[in-house]
Formats: structure tokens, sequence, C-alpha cells
């Protein structure tokens, strides 16, 4: 059995755990980086990375992970492969994490970093052609579809603003909603519909993505059951996030309403020495590049309130 104290407790190995973890270690902090599976978060899942500075080539998630890992490792991070349970905030000074065979660790100080992941339609050819013109992130995939045709799936924010910075790229990107009108806030629409490089496909669920090797063409079937086609060699799943937070007392961490953490320009939450960086972050942008910043500063900031305590 190992220690179940230490000074800090980084809960997640994405990149911002992993960042975090990379920072502790070479700060030389009592520190642990807890993971359920391999480290990486969702950017294992994620094909080709291409806005991560220092890889003019581009690199795949998986390499990215590797090599962030390895970093961490190289300064001796400390890391466990463990389930969490649940995360106890009540003792001010003292935070309980309990795993799933009941037994307990405690930190003094805490960096949530468990991410988010991106939702999914679950429909046939989605999981099977993710990479390979299925895609959860315009921002990041964008110029991957230069001169392309390209559909997006969803009507909220986020499907709107990446609709739009996708025509940037695109010859044409074709809103599928399965309304009649958008979610997205009222300026959002008005540029999206002032952009003559975006169609919209009212009323209307995608049903399959069709291709050999790569997204060819989707099944859409309409709210009176009529069924038909569209060629696209991109399909933008942007339906939603979902937060990693099931662990986590959203209450007296005064989660936001989809249940992210909000945190301030420290990354600290509401509860003294509980940190939050990254993805389950209560914020706009959820990219690797700034999920390795808030982590960076979540250590720096979780070693000034050790410092304090001592
Ligand atoms: P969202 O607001 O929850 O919108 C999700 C969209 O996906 C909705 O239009 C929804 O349709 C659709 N959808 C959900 N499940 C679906 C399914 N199974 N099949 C087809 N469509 C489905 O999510 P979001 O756009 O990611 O935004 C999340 C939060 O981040 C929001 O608060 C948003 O304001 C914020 N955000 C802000 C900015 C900004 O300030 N610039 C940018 C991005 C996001 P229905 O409309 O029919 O429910």
């Amino acid at each position: 059995m190992g220690k179940n104290h230490y000074q800090l407790v980084i809960l997640g190995g994405g990149p911002a755990g992993l960042t975090a973890g990379l920072y502790a270690a070479r700060a030389r902090i009592d520190h642990v980086m807890i993971e359920k599976g391999a480290p990486g978060g969702q950017v294992l899942l994620t094909d080709w990375v291409d806005n991560y500075p220092g890889f003019p080539e581009g690199i795949s998630g998986f390499d990215l992970m590797d090599k962030m890992t390895a970093h961490a490792k190289r300064f001796d991070l400390n890391t466990i492969t463990r389930e969490v349970k649940s995360v106890i905030l009540d003792d001010p000074d003292i935070k309980k994490l309990i795993f799933i065979d009941d037994s307990e660790m405690t930190c003094d100080s805490l960096i949530i970093c468990s991410g988010a992941s991106a939702n999914k339609i679950g429909i046939p050819g989605e999981a099977e052609l993710s990479g390979k013109g299925v895609s959860y992130c315009g921002t990041c995939d964008a110029p991957f579809y230069r001169n392309m045709n390209v559909a997006v799936i969803g009507g909220g924010d986020t499907a709107v603003q990446e609709a739009d910075y996708l025509t940037r790229f695109a010859s044409k990107v074709t809103i599928i909603h399965r309304r009649d009108e958008l979610r997205a806030t009222k300026i959002i629409q008005e540029i999206a519909f002032a952009n003559e490089k975006i169609d919209y496909i009212w009323n209307t669920q995608v049903t399959s993505i069709e291709g050999k090797d790569e997204v060819e063409q989707l099944e859409l079937l309409d709210k009176d059951g009529n069924k038909s086609t569209l060629d696209v060699q991109g399909a933008f799943i942007l339906i939603g996030v979902t937060p990693n937070n099931e662990t986590l007392p959203l209450e007296q961490l005064n989660a936001d309403s989809w249940g992210f953490i909000p945190a301030d320009k420290e990354t600290l939450t509401c509860v003294p020495g509980v940190f939050a960086a990254g993805d389950i972050q209560s914020k706009v942008m959820r990219q690797v590049i700034n999920a390795c910043g808030e982590a960076a500063t979540a250590v720096i900031a979780a070693e000034h309130y050790l410092a304090t305590r001592e």
C-alpha cells in the first residue's frame, strides 16, 4: 500500500494533468497524479494535432501525449492508476479522495484536471470514421478541409461559431440542425446568417455517416420522415461537451449550470487550496494549449498556497 497523504494531488492525466505533474515534479512538491487509465485524456482520441506549437509538421494525438508523459516522467512525475469515486472537500485544510475500493487518500491541495468529453450522436459510421472526416473540433481541424464541402451538426454557440470559422477553409459549410431555429446567441447567429458560404438544413437528423476510408456522405432524416443524402468530406459533430465531474462536489465548487468548475485567473476555485485546469474549467476555449497553460499556473498557485500554510 502506497502513501496516502500528499501535499498536492493532481486529479486526471490529460494535457492539463501531465503539465501539472511536470511542474510539480520539477518544483519537488510532494505530489501524485491520479489517472484511471492510460495518461493522455481525450487527445488520445484525436487523430492529428496541428495547432500545438513546436511541432511544425503536426503530431498525432497519441504521440503528443506520449511525449508529454515521458517529459513529466523525466522529472520523476509520481503517478498512480486508480479510479476515484468521490472528492470530499468538507474540511478546508484536508482534501479527501475516496477510491472505488473505498480506500482513502488525503492532500493539502488539489488540482482538478478531470477534463470533458465531446458529446457523440451514436450513429453508424461516427466512431469508425472519427479522425477520417468525423471531427469534434472545428478550430483544430478546419485547415484539413481547404476547398472541401463539410457539414456541421448542431445549433448551439459552438456549432454556429465553428461553422463560421470553417468557411475560412472549406468552400461550403452546411449546418444540419434538428429543429427549425438555432440555439446559438443572436449575435453569433447574425454573423453566420450573413456568411454566404454557410447553408442550412433544418428539422433534420443525421442517421448515418458513410464512407469507405474517409467521410463521403451523410444520410439524413427530416421530421416528416423523408430520407436524403448529403455529399461532404467532413462532418463536424458539435453538439455540446460533457464535463467529467462525477466525482466532484459540484455545489461546494459552485459549478456552472453545465457542471464546469469556475476558477479565477490563478485557477483557484471557490474552495481554498483547490484549483481547476483544462477542460473541466468553466470557460469558452477548450484546447490543449490553454489546458497546459492553466495547469502550469495552477501548480505555481498551489505552491504559494502550500507555502502560506507552513
Ligand atoms: P449547446 O448550447 O448545449 O448546444 C448543443 C447543440 O447541439 C444544440 O443546438 C442541440 O440541439 C444540438 N444537439 C444536442 N444533442 C444533439 C443530438 N443528439 N443530435 C443533434 N443535435 C443535437 O452546446 P455548445 O454549443 O457546445 O455550448 C455550450 C456552452 O458553451 C453554451 O453555454 C454556450 O453558450 C457556451 N459557448 C459560448 C461561446 C461564446 O461565448 N463565444 C462559444 C461556444 C460555446 P437543440 O438546440 O435542439 O437542443
